[in-house]
């Protein structure tokens, strides 16, 4: 008989829940919710506790079927107390999530970061699976990064390693949310990208994604994609200009870190192949010529579902 348990994905703009087979990796049902308009914690927390009432029933399964639940959230966290320090994209601050849901559900409670269960899902059942050292890059709303040493997360002395969304790659450039500038993420996340379309055309450009766009709804990948098939100038030179920072972040990660293998993740290396090529062939030329030789790229398997997999795997991964 198979194991199962429930991963809950919070990320920055949406809250992404699943029953997972802990032993196939398979997702057999997931519920999505979006979080933007939400303001105040008990919002949110109810939202949370909601998707995991209705992923049960909708699979069919009660509590007895599920073995425990595993929650990442995008922010800083106490793994130990189970505590979510702050997720700023989300408006929370030092929630007992743990606490919360244990006393709901009467289940343990295993609680992550988001980049920590992405890579966890792809080191389980994606392009991690039979690898041992290698470094897994998401670029999201921003952009991060988990190391994987011998098959073990490294996760420095403050549990903070990986944070390539701040590498400064511009002194003295364009602002990034963790207060300083010149960051990485404020040149190559999605939120970057969709900032600099907007901005362009505030400012007078046309570009093919005005077709798309309407007025209150954000710029999704799709879209983009569609752009840039239709060889679109702004959004093309755009993108171009992200791969530019991204591939120069990566390539100072293949020489201080000489990993033998970068997995890429996110919306938009996964649905964007020419943004995910272009990274990846500039990385390797800016890197040094010794661990460029030897560095492989591979895009993340598992999608959109690589958090939810990892966080419904947090008790197997911790108890290794
Ligand atoms: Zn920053």
């Amino acid at each position: 008989m198979s194991r199962y348990s429930i991963g809950i994905d919070l990320g920055g703009t949406k809250i992404l829940t699943g029953i997972i087979n802990k032993d196939t990796g398979e997702v057999e049902t997931y519920i999505k919710k979006k979080t933007k308009k939400d303001k105040g914690q008990e919002k949110i927390i109810q939202k949370i506790i909601n998707t995991i009432k209705n992923v049960l029933e909708e699979n069919g399964k009660t509590l007895n079927d599920i073995e425990e639940i595993g929650i990442g959230a995008a922010g800083q966290i106490d793994r130990e107390k189970g505590i979510i320090i702050n997720a700023p994209n989300i408006d929370l601050e030092n929630v007992e999530i743990k606490k919360i849901l244990e006393r709901e559900f009467n289940k343990k409670v295993y609680l992550g970061n988001d980049v920590e269960i992405a890579t966890i899902g792809e080191m389980y059942f994606g392009s991690g699976k039979s690898e041992k050292d290698y470094v897994c890059i998401f670029v999201g709303t921003g952009i991060g990064s988990g190391i994987v040493q011998e098959g073990r997360l490294r996760y420095g002395t403050t549990g903070t390693a990986g944070e390539i969304g701040h590498i400064i790659v511009d002194l003295g450039g364009r602002s990034c949310g963790c207060g300083g500038c010149g960051c990485l993420e404020a040149y190559a996340s999605r939120l970057a990208i969709e900032k600099r379309i907007i901005g362009a055309l505030k400012k007078g450009r046309h570009s093919d994604i005005e077709n798309y766009l309407t007025e209150d709804k954000p710029i999704k990948t799709s879209m983009i994609k569609k752009s840039l098939d239709n060889k679109d100038e702004l959004v093309t030179q755009i993108i171009n200009e992200s791969a530019e920072y991204l591939s120069s972040g990566i390539a100072s990660v293949i020489n201080f870190y000489n990993p033998s293998l970068i997995i890429l993740g996110g919306g938009l290396m996964n649905a964007i192949d020419y943004f995910y090529e272009r990274t990846t062939e500039l990385a390797k030329i800016k890197a040094l010529p010794t661990p460029a030789l030897a560095i492989k790229f591979k895009k993340a398997m598992l999608g959109d579902f690589s958090g939810i997999i990892g966080a419904a795997l947090l008790k197997e991964y911790r108890k290794n």
